[in-house]
């Protein structure tokens, strides 16, 4: 009997192979594919994605589509005010007002300007420059596995690029706050390594402007427990007279569940927070919010113009991401629906011992899988099996971590129990074949 994945999907080759020649001789190489046999998407609604053979996919993936793909609310606000009025920050629209308005009011108090952008890297981007402007500082300290963005600054600041990363003098990395290989208080570890860094600046003539860290961590391998860890750090590097850049992009728009942001997970205040990916739900917006001093610091002697960023598509868009997130009480929905996969995943490593770890919070699961024996040695090779099983059984994860053994499970927030369980009988079947 085929799984309730697999009857709602047919599976066939198509033209997969033309598409891939035009994406070679237009784009050229530096673009990547997802999986050894790539999807070719035409449509999408809720949690599902569909293939130009009318297959189904169950997206547990995509962080993105926060509210699901296709959002009627979401289509209807950006179909409506393209049909009325676009344009950019330079003459007055409300739209822009009741957005900051909205999105200042899911942060704490102190945190109460906003500045929009257009992508997470232009986000992180614009942080370091107002952090550097306002400190008068040079030095950044980021985690050694980190992802900030593809702009020349923010690839200084994103060893996980790979190989061709080389640490500009400026850059210090430290480690995640590994619960899993870590051994003993990840919060005491990470204050040392962070102390030390600032340390080791000192000695270079180099002075501490930022932390910067993904308050998930994910592309370290996802660290989100114990709940807290981060306060020590943030205390030091604040005392040190550096800012504390909280970059949401992973961990914000209540993913997490129990808060709207990763860093109120840890009780901190951060100076900056960053955001992207899902403020618009795939409508590419993205954006800080900082103290009013920052702001005016650097408003004082520089303009700020962004020709896309803030405009009333994009502000009604934003809008209605906000709104269906409290309307529809996602973020309940994900610390329950997190919660039920994570108990039903950490069953399933009693019949798995290459199932090393199961953590994460809200509708963010990572699960490590490793070598047998008892060394944790990360298994890059079975999560890419894995991963690729799982796709041609129409459900979409990913991998993730400095070992690429870490399967990452980050689906839209509408993400339901029934769903869950789907991805968790398409793993366990999965399991089976790969192991
Ligand atoms: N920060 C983090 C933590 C991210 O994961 C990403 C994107 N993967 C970025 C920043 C960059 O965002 P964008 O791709 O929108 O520039």
């Amino acid at each position: 009997m085929s799984s309730p994945v697999e009857s709602r999907r047919r599976i066939s080759g198509a033209s997969a192979g033309t598409l891939l020649e035009r994406r070679a001789h237009a784009l050229g190489s530096a673009y990547r594919l997802f999986y050894d046999r790539p999807v070719h998407l035409v449509r999408g609604e809720g949690v599902w994605l569909y293939d130009a053979q009318g297959g189904a996919y169950l997206d547990a993936y995509n962080n993105v589509p926060v509210v699901g793909h296709c959002h009627p609310r979401v289509v209807e606000a950006l179909s409506g005010q393209a049909a009325i009025l676009n344009t950019h920050t330079r003459y007055l629209h409300e739209s822009i007002l009741d957005y900051a308005e909205n999105l200042l009011a899911t942060y704490p108090a102190e945190l109460n300007r906003v500045m929009l952008t257009g992508s997470g890297s232009e986000s992180n981007d614009l942080a370091l420059r107002l952090a550097r402007h306002y400190t008068g500082a040079e030095g950044i300290i980021v985690t050694r596995h980190a992802y900030h963005g593809n702009t020349s600054v923010t690839a200084e600041i994103s060893p996980a690029l790979g190989p061709s990363y080389r640490r500009p003098p400026h850059v210090r990395l430290v480690d995640a706050p590994d619960t899993y290989r870590g051994h003993g208080d990840v919060a005491a570890r990470f204050v040392q390594d962070v102390d030390e860094a600032i340390k080791d600046m000192a000695a270079h003539g180099i002075r501490p402007a930022a932390l910067l860290v993904d308050t998930v961590f994910s592309s370290d391998g996802l660290f989100t427990d114990p709940a807290g860890f981060l306060a020590p750090a943030i205390e030091l590097v604040q005392r040190a007279g550096a800012l504390f850049i909280a970059d949401e992009v992973q961990g914000g728009f209540g993913r997490c569940g129990t808060d709207m942001w990763g860093f109120q997970r840890h009780g901190v205040m951060p100076d900056l927070a960053t955001m992207g990916k899902p403020m618009g739900n795939g409508h590419p917006m993205a954006g800080l919010v900082a103290r009013s001093e920052i702001i005016d610091a650097f408003g004082r002697d520089c303009r700020y113009f962004n020709t896309f960023a803030g405009n009333p598509v994009s502000c009604v868009v934003g809008m209605a991401v906000l709104d269906v997130i409290r309307d529809e009480n996602l973020m309940q929905r994900a610390l329950q629906t997190g919660d039920a996969l994570r108990v039903s995943l950490r069953e399933m490593m009693a019949r798995y011992p290459r199932m090393g770890d199961v953590r994460g919070a809200g509708l963010f699961t990572a699960l490590e899988l490793v070598e047998p024996g008892d060394e944790r040695k990360p298994d890059g090779k079975l999560a890419h099996l894995i991963v690729n099983d799982m796709r041609e059984h129409g459900v979409l994860i990913g991998s993730a971590g400095p070992g690429g053994n870490v399967l990452k499970v980050r689906p839209p927030l509408v993400f339901s129990e029934d769903d869950a369980r789907l991805l968790c009988e398409a793993l366990e079947a999965s399991m089976g074949r790969c192991v």
